[in-house]
Protein backbone atom coordinates (compact mmCIF):
# COMPACT_ATOMS: atom_id res chain seq x y z
CA UNK A 1 0.00 0.00 0.00
CA UNK A 2 1.58 3.06 -1.01
CA UNK A 3 2.37 5.20 2.51
CA UNK A 4 3.90 8.65 3.06
CA UNK A 5 6.86 8.11 0.59
CA UNK A 6 4.96 7.09 -2.28
CA UNK A 7 2.45 9.48 -2.12
CA UNK A 8 4.75 12.41 -1.76
CA UNK A 9 5.90 11.81 -4.95
CA UNK A 10 2.85 10.93 -6.65
CA UNK A 11 1.86 14.29 -5.61
CA UNK A 12 5.06 16.15 -7.03
CA UNK A 13 4.07 14.43 -9.94
CA UNK A 14 0.70 15.22 -10.34
CA UNK A 15 1.31 18.84 -9.08
CA UNK A 16 3.61 19.40 -11.81
CA UNK A 17 1.56 18.43 -14.51
CA UNK A 18 -1.94 19.25 -13.63
CA UNK A 19 -1.89 22.65 -11.52
CA UNK A 20 -3.11 25.21 -13.08
CA UNK A 21 -4.47 22.91 -16.09
CA UNK A 22 -8.39 22.41 -16.76
CA UNK A 23 -9.79 18.96 -15.55
CA UNK A 24 -12.44 18.36 -19.01
CA UNK A 25 -13.46 15.34 -17.92
CA UNK A 26 -14.20 12.83 -15.29
CA UNK A 27 -14.78 8.70 -16.84
CA UNK A 28 -15.52 6.44 -13.92
CA UNK A 29 -16.54 3.05 -15.63
CA UNK A 30 -16.69 1.24 -12.22
CA UNK A 31 -18.94 3.31 -10.16
CA UNK A 32 -18.46 1.83 -7.16
CA UNK A 33 -15.38 4.20 -7.01
CA UNK A 34 -17.65 7.10 -5.95
CA UNK A 35 -18.42 7.50 -2.57
CA UNK A 36 -19.83 10.75 -2.87
CA UNK A 37 -23.25 12.09 -4.30
CA UNK A 38 -23.96 15.47 -4.15
CA UNK A 39 -22.31 17.55 -5.53
CA UNK A 40 -22.29 15.41 -8.32
CA UNK A 41 -18.74 14.52 -9.89
CA UNK A 42 -20.08 16.62 -13.50
CA UNK A 43 -19.69 19.41 -11.01
CA UNK A 44 -15.56 18.86 -10.98
CA UNK A 45 -15.44 19.29 -15.12
CA UNK A 46 -14.43 21.98 -16.52
CA UNK A 47 -12.77 23.15 -12.84
CA UNK A 48 -9.03 24.44 -12.83
CA UNK A 49 -6.32 23.02 -10.44
CA UNK A 50 -5.54 25.32 -7.89
CA UNK A 51 -3.51 22.31 -5.23
CA UNK A 52 -2.22 18.84 -5.30
CA UNK A 53 -2.05 17.43 -1.05
CA UNK A 54 -1.54 14.78 1.05
CA UNK A 55 -3.83 14.20 3.93
CA UNK A 56 -2.73 11.16 5.57
CA UNK A 57 -2.34 8.38 2.78
CA UNK A 58 -5.16 9.79 0.67
CA UNK A 59 -4.74 12.44 -2.23
CA UNK A 60 -6.10 15.89 -2.15
CA UNK A 61 -7.18 17.85 -5.64
CA UNK A 62 -8.08 21.08 -5.30
CA UNK A 63 -10.34 22.55 -7.77
CA UNK A 64 -11.56 26.19 -8.25
CA UNK A 65 -15.03 26.56 -6.63
CA UNK A 66 -13.92 25.14 -3.15
CA UNK A 67 -14.25 21.63 -4.72
CA UNK A 68 -12.11 18.72 -3.60
CA UNK A 69 -11.39 15.23 -5.37
CA UNK A 70 -10.13 12.70 -2.37
CA UNK A 71 -8.33 10.06 -3.52
CA UNK A 72 -7.80 7.04 -1.48
CA UNK A 73 -5.71 4.14 -3.05
CA UNK A 74 -5.84 2.12 0.16
CA UNK A 75 -3.83 -1.24 -0.58
CA UNK A 76 -3.80 -1.91 -4.34
CA UNK A 77 -4.97 1.33 -6.39
CA UNK A 78 -2.11 3.04 -8.49
CA UNK A 79 -2.30 6.16 -10.72
CA UNK A 80 -1.02 6.32 -14.09
CA UNK A 81 -0.20 9.60 -17.19
CA UNK A 82 -1.03 8.92 -20.07
CA UNK A 83 -1.50 10.56 -23.40
CA UNK A 84 -4.87 13.07 -23.01
CA UNK A 85 -7.99 11.46 -23.70
CA UNK A 86 -5.75 7.79 -23.19
CA UNK A 87 -8.38 4.47 -22.69
CA UNK A 88 -9.25 3.09 -19.19
CA UNK A 89 -7.96 -0.46 -19.36
CA UNK A 90 -10.34 -2.70 -18.87
CA UNK A 91 -10.07 -4.61 -16.41
CA UNK A 92 -8.11 -2.85 -13.76
CA UNK A 93 -9.25 0.36 -14.97
CA UNK A 94 -11.44 2.94 -12.29
CA UNK A 95 -11.56 5.86 -13.84
CA UNK A 96 -9.75 8.79 -15.84
CA UNK A 97 -9.27 12.43 -15.51
CA UNK A 98 -8.89 13.92 -18.55
CA UNK A 99 -6.61 17.22 -18.41
CA UNK A 100 -5.66 19.27 -21.55
CA UNK A 101 -2.00 18.02 -21.08
CA UNK A 102 -2.86 14.63 -20.21
CA UNK A 103 -5.56 12.04 -18.69
CA UNK A 104 -4.78 10.38 -14.79
CA UNK A 105 -5.98 7.24 -14.68
CA UNK A 106 -6.73 5.35 -10.97
CA UNK A 107 -6.28 1.22 -11.69
CA UNK A 108 -6.77 -1.15 -8.75
CA UNK A 109 -5.69 -4.81 -9.40
CA UNK A 110 -7.24 -7.89 -7.51
CA UNK A 111 -11.00 -8.68 -6.69
CA UNK A 112 -10.88 -6.40 -3.31
CA UNK A 113 -12.55 -3.14 -4.17
CA UNK A 114 -11.11 -0.66 -1.73
CA UNK A 115 -10.36 2.42 -3.18
CA UNK A 116 -12.52 5.41 -3.53
CA UNK A 117 -12.94 8.54 -4.87
CA UNK A 118 -14.90 11.35 -3.27
CA UNK A 119 -15.73 15.04 -4.43
CA UNK A 120 -16.98 17.42 -1.69
CA UNK A 121 -17.26 21.38 -1.47
CA UNK A 122 -15.69 23.39 0.88
CA UNK A 123 -12.43 23.59 2.87
CA UNK A 124 -14.07 21.86 6.21
CA UNK A 125 -15.87 18.74 4.86
CA UNK A 126 -12.73 17.85 4.22
CA UNK A 127 -12.38 17.32 7.73
CA UNK A 128 -13.89 13.87 7.81
CA UNK A 129 -11.27 12.63 6.13
CA UNK A 130 -8.82 13.70 9.08
CA UNK A 131 -7.48 11.13 11.51
CA UNK A 132 -5.57 13.01 13.61
CA UNK A 133 -2.14 11.43 12.90
CA UNK A 134 0.72 13.58 13.60
CA UNK A 135 3.10 14.60 10.83
CA UNK A 136 6.12 13.56 12.35
CA UNK A 137 8.33 15.29 9.42
CA UNK A 138 6.54 18.54 10.63
CA UNK A 139 6.49 17.57 14.53
CA UNK A 140 9.26 17.98 17.05
CA UNK A 141 10.41 15.40 19.37
CA UNK A 142 8.05 16.41 22.02
CA UNK A 143 5.34 16.16 20.19
CA UNK A 144 6.55 12.32 18.74
CA UNK A 145 7.08 11.48 22.49
CA UNK A 146 3.57 12.77 23.27
CA UNK A 147 2.01 10.69 20.71
CA UNK A 148 4.07 8.08 21.52
CA UNK A 149 3.13 8.20 24.96
CA UNK A 150 -0.46 8.45 24.89
CA UNK A 151 -1.43 4.71 24.31
CA UNK A 152 0.30 1.94 25.52
CA UNK A 153 0.43 -0.45 22.06
CA UNK A 154 3.43 -2.22 20.56
CA UNK A 155 5.04 0.11 18.42
CA UNK A 156 4.37 -1.58 15.71
CA UNK A 157 1.19 -0.95 16.35
CA UNK A 158 1.37 2.34 17.37
CA UNK A 159 3.45 3.50 14.81
CA UNK A 160 0.47 2.29 12.05
CA UNK A 161 -2.01 3.50 13.92
CA UNK A 162 -3.33 6.74 11.23
CA UNK A 163 -5.14 8.04 14.58
CA UNK A 164 -1.31 8.63 16.09
CA UNK A 165 1.05 8.47 13.20
CA UNK A 166 -0.16 9.84 9.56
CA UNK A 167 0.84 8.19 6.50
CA UNK A 168 3.02 4.96 7.93
CA UNK A 169 1.81 1.24 7.32
CA UNK A 170 3.27 -1.61 7.06
CA UNK A 171 6.27 -1.44 4.89
CA UNK A 172 7.73 1.40 6.32
CA UNK A 173 6.83 0.94 9.92
CA UNK A 174 8.97 -2.28 9.70
CA UNK A 175 12.07 0.08 7.85
CA UNK A 176 11.51 2.53 10.84
CA UNK A 177 11.97 -0.12 13.36
CA UNK A 178 14.89 -1.94 12.30
CA UNK A 179 16.50 1.16 11.88
CA UNK A 180 15.78 2.26 15.42
CA UNK A 181 16.87 -0.98 16.73
CA UNK A 182 13.90 -1.29 18.55
CA UNK A 183 11.26 -4.51 18.70
CA UNK A 184 8.08 -4.24 17.35
CA UNK A 185 6.43 -5.92 19.90
CA UNK A 186 7.81 -3.36 22.66
CA UNK A 187 5.02 -1.22 24.20
CA UNK A 188 5.25 2.38 23.84
CA UNK A 189 5.15 3.07 27.42
CA UNK A 190 8.19 1.44 27.91
CA UNK A 191 10.50 3.11 25.98
CA UNK A 192 13.51 5.13 27.84
CA UNK A 193 13.63 8.72 26.76
CA UNK A 194 16.84 7.21 24.37
CA UNK A 195 14.59 4.96 22.65
CA UNK A 196 12.40 7.83 22.10
CA UNK A 197 14.94 9.85 19.94
CA UNK A 198 16.06 7.01 18.53
CA UNK A 199 12.59 6.28 17.01
CA UNK A 200 12.40 9.79 16.40
CA UNK A 201 14.86 9.84 14.28
CA UNK A 202 14.86 7.23 12.39
CA UNK A 203 10.83 7.45 11.42
CA UNK A 204 12.09 10.71 10.42
CA UNK A 205 15.28 9.60 8.30
CA UNK A 206 13.60 6.76 7.12
CA UNK A 207 10.56 8.90 5.46
CA UNK A 208 12.93 11.30 3.99
CA UNK A 209 15.37 8.77 2.49
CA UNK A 210 12.93 6.84 0.67
CA UNK A 211 11.14 9.93 -0.30
CA UNK A 212 14.60 11.11 -2.02
CA UNK A 213 15.20 7.90 -3.52
CA UNK A 214 11.64 7.73 -4.56
CA UNK A 215 11.79 10.58 -6.60
CA UNK A 216 15.58 9.60 -7.76
CA UNK A 217 14.34 6.70 -9.43
CA UNK A 218 11.29 8.09 -11.00
CA UNK A 219 13.32 11.31 -12.43
CA UNK A 220 10.60 13.44 -13.42
CA UNK A 221 8.81 11.23 -15.00
CA UNK A 222 5.49 9.87 -13.40
CA UNK A 223 5.89 7.13 -10.71
CA UNK A 224 5.45 4.08 -12.16
CA UNK A 225 6.52 0.94 -10.36
CA UNK A 226 5.25 1.80 -6.96
CA UNK A 227 5.12 -0.90 -4.47
CA UNK A 228 5.71 -2.21 -1.23
CA UNK A 229 8.42 -4.20 -1.45
CA UNK A 230 11.62 -2.81 -2.41
CA UNK A 231 14.71 -4.12 -2.78
CA UNK A 232 16.55 -1.65 -1.03
CA UNK A 233 14.52 -2.72 1.74
CA UNK A 234 16.46 -3.79 4.95
CA UNK A 235 13.66 -5.98 6.20
CA UNK A 236 10.31 -5.18 5.31
CA UNK A 237 9.18 -8.24 2.45
CA UNK A 238 13.04 -9.98 3.19
CA UNK A 239 11.94 -12.99 5.57
CA UNK A 240 15.13 -15.57 5.71
CA UNK A 241 17.38 -13.12 3.73
CA UNK A 242 20.25 -11.39 5.69
CA UNK A 243 20.09 -8.37 7.21
CA UNK A 244 22.04 -5.63 5.72
CA UNK A 245 23.59 -4.69 9.31
CA UNK A 246 24.42 -7.98 11.15
CA UNK A 247 23.84 -10.36 8.20
CA UNK A 248 21.81 -12.77 10.22
CA UNK A 249 18.76 -14.00 9.10
CA UNK A 250 15.33 -11.67 8.83
CA UNK A 251 12.32 -12.56 10.90
CA UNK A 252 8.77 -12.69 10.87
CA UNK A 253 5.60 -12.63 12.82
CA UNK A 254 2.59 -13.52 10.83
CA UNK A 255 -0.79 -12.25 11.44
CA UNK A 256 -4.32 -12.22 9.88
CA UNK A 257 -3.37 -11.51 5.99
CA UNK A 258 -0.15 -9.96 6.81
CA UNK A 259 3.05 -10.12 8.52
CA UNK A 260 5.82 -8.09 10.33
CA UNK A 261 9.42 -8.27 9.45
CA UNK A 262 12.50 -7.78 11.98
CA UNK A 263 15.80 -8.62 12.66
CA UNK A 264 16.33 -10.53 16.00
CA UNK A 265 19.89 -9.83 16.52
CA UNK A 266 19.53 -5.89 15.43
CA UNK A 267 16.12 -5.50 17.83
CA UNK A 268 15.32 -8.19 20.06
CA UNK A 269 18.86 -8.69 21.86
CA UNK A 270 18.51 -12.09 19.88
CA UNK A 271 15.34 -13.37 20.64
CA UNK A 272 12.50 -14.92 18.59
CA UNK A 273 8.93 -14.04 18.52
CA UNK A 274 7.37 -16.76 18.49
CA UNK A 275 4.15 -16.78 16.70
CA UNK A 276 2.39 -18.72 19.65
CA UNK A 277 3.86 -16.68 22.12
CA UNK A 278 2.47 -14.18 20.82
CA UNK A 279 -0.88 -14.92 20.09
CA UNK A 280 -2.26 -13.00 23.31
CA UNK A 281 -0.61 -10.07 21.75
CA UNK A 282 -2.17 -10.57 18.27
CA UNK A 283 -5.33 -10.38 19.78
CA UNK A 284 -4.95 -7.43 21.80
CA UNK A 285 -2.44 -5.24 20.47
CA UNK A 286 -1.98 -5.78 16.86
CA UNK A 287 -3.04 -4.19 13.66
CA UNK A 288 -6.04 -7.11 13.39
CA UNK A 289 -6.09 -7.07 9.83
CA UNK A 290 -5.76 -5.33 6.60
CA UNK A 291 -7.99 -3.48 6.81
CA UNK A 292 -6.94 -1.97 10.09
CA UNK A 293 -3.38 -1.21 8.87
CA UNK A 294 -4.60 0.54 5.97
CA UNK A 295 -7.77 2.29 6.71
CA UNK A 296 -6.13 5.33 7.46
ZN1 LIG B 1 20.45 -7.26 11.85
Amino acid sequence: MPELPDITVYIEALASRIVGETLERVRIPKPFLLRSVDPPISAAQGKRVLGVRRMGKRIVVELEDDLFLVIHLMIAGRLRWVTAGGKVPGKIGLAAFDFSNGTLILTEAGSKRRASLWLVRGEESLRQFERGGLEVLGATLDEFAERLARENHTLKRSLTDPRLFSGIGNAYSDEILHRARLSPVKHTRRLIDEEVQRLFDATRSTLIDWTDRLREESGGDFPAKVTSFRDEMAVHGKYGQPCPVCGSRVQRIRYADNETNYCARCQTDGKLLADRALSRLLKEDWPRSIDELTWS
